[in-house]
């Protein structure tokens, strides 16, 4: 709570020797969860009026609290998607911790936004967005998708009223039966309603579909949201038949890419996305797979300004900021302040080049064929779909729920991996989300083999 004394400079060398040690790993601890009751017993109380001491908190987080959490680094987590910072990034959430940066206006944070919107532009220009693109880092998909969405209603209103045409009683957006659940959390916020559109036999969303939603839709639909990636399965909807059925109809045209637009980097299934230009909006998150660390979700807009008029906030304190002309990127998403999350993924890009992205990438895309291909030969196991991107989904014969609930248990007690249990259409099966570069082949089939 004041300038170093010399008690607070030796915690800041344990703390800093704490994370050169984490970062040292080759492959850290997986470590597992614990329950409450547990922890209580292990770490105690640990808020007191007078306080533990910066070594006694640091020794309970170190041999307490951070065992009891799964490292999602580890090469063998496999569940839900996974995070793989660079080192670079991981350092460089150090350096923007230590740092105080605000990240909401361009009159406090303009050297680190500058850093920010060169990403943005990056990952704009792969998408095929115009160099007039632009928008911010947010802290995940969810908020990402609900910021887009509030843009695309705003700009859906604001036409009403300049046609002088009345607001629908309902307002409504399409997405397909596989697009993620925060889509429906955004829903829930905004008080609209979803429509869903069919799917092909493979999962994809089609324009044919969405144009078959669209006349039982009714009145009130001011977007279209494709995925670019499905999260269970890594489904990319059909980008371009849903983007010039959205443009014919005039609507606001969101893409979902928070895992898997970043496929687009990779030679092998770049042209998955075409399409993709004619987004209004886009999301991907780094935390994801572009090897930073959570969190941070890119959100893009090809029209800024749209964005800008449905979410600054103003208020007496925040006028001198919003009355300037300048990139303030609070004003495009539902936050105010923010920290300048994108400079982990920033210097790491900086530092690596964008190649080095794409070849990342591209081997995770690799690996989830190749482990595919190892499933498909044996013969007690099957793939649910054939991997599109660098999920693979299958199934064990004859086992219950119960038995993939004991094998990933299993897993995770010998410290091997974090793979856990999931379903599709009522069948149990479990999946590897790949988006680590230290996954190995190898590790891969040591899992297999603990199936037989
Ligand atoms: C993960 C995911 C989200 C949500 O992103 P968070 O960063 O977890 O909030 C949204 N859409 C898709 C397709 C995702 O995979």
């Amino acid at each position: 709570m004041h300038k170093p004394t010399v008690e607070t400079a030796a915690l800041r060398e344990h703390i800093l020797t704490y994370a050169r040690t984490r970062m040292g790993y080759d492959v850290p601890p997986l470590d597992r969860p614990q329950s409450l009751e547990w922890l209580t017993a292990h770490a105690g109380q640990t808020i007191t009026e007078d306080g533990l001491g910066g070594m006694r908190a640091l020794g309970v987080f170190a041999d307490v609290l951070a065992p009891a959490t799964i490292s999602t680094d580890h090469p063998g987590y496999l569940s839900f998607i996974p995070t793989a910072p660079t080192e670079a990034s991981t350092l460089f959430d150090l350096v923007v911790s230590a740092s105080s940066i605000y990240g909401g206006s361009w009159l406090e944070g303009s050297g680190a936004v500058y850093a920010e919107n060169q990403v943005l532009s990056w990952l704009a220009s792969e998408v095929g967005l115009p160099d007039t693109a632009g928008g911010l880092f947010v802290q995940g998909g969810t908020l990402g998708n609900l910021s887009a969405l509030v843009a695309a209603r705003h700009t859906a209103r604001l036409k009403r009223e300049t046609d002088g045409l009345p607001m629908p009683a309902r307002w409504k957006f399409v997405c397909s039966a596989e697009a993620h659940s925060s889509l429906k959390a955004a829903a829930a916020v905004m008080d609209v309603d979803i429509v869903k559109a069919r799917v092909d036999s493979e999962g994809r969303l089609h324009g044919s579909a969405v144009e078959e939603a669209l006349e039982t839709a009714g009145d009130g639909v001011f977007a279209i949201v494709a995925t670019a990636g499905t999260t269970n399965f890594g489904i990319v909807d059909d980008l371009d038949g849903v983007g010039e059925v959205a443009k014919r109809h005039g609507y606001w045209y969101h893409i979902d890419g928070a895992y898997g637009l970043a496929g687009i980097l990779a030679p092998s299934t770049r042209e998955l996305f075409a399409g993709s230009e004619r987004a209004d909006s886009f999301i991907v998150d780094p935390h994801k797979w572009l090897f930073a660390p959570f969190d941070a979700c890119a959100l893009v807009y090809r029209n800024p300004e749209l964005a800008r008029a449905a979410h600054t906030q103003h208020g007496e304190y925040l006028d001198t900021l919003t009355q300037r002309d300048e990139w303030n990127p609070s004003d495009y998403a539902y936050n105010l302040t923010r920290r300048v999350r994108g400079l982990p993924l920033w210097f790491s890009l900086a530092t690596h080049g964008t190649r080095a992205y794409s070849e990342a990438v591209e081997a995770n895309i690799q690996l989830a064929h190749r482990i595919a291909a190892e499933i498909r030969r044996r013969p007690h196991l099957s793939l649910v779909r054939e991997p599109v991107l660098s999920v693979v989904v299958f199934e064990r014969e004859g086992w219950t729920a119960d038995d993939y609930e004991r094998w990933s248990a299993k897993l995770l007690d010998e410290q091997v991996a974090f793979v856990v249990p999931s379903s599709h259409g009522g069948r149990p099966n479990t999946r590897f989300a790949i988006v680590n570069p230290e996954t190995s082949y190898e590790l891969l089939i040591q899992i297999l083999d603990s199936m037989e």
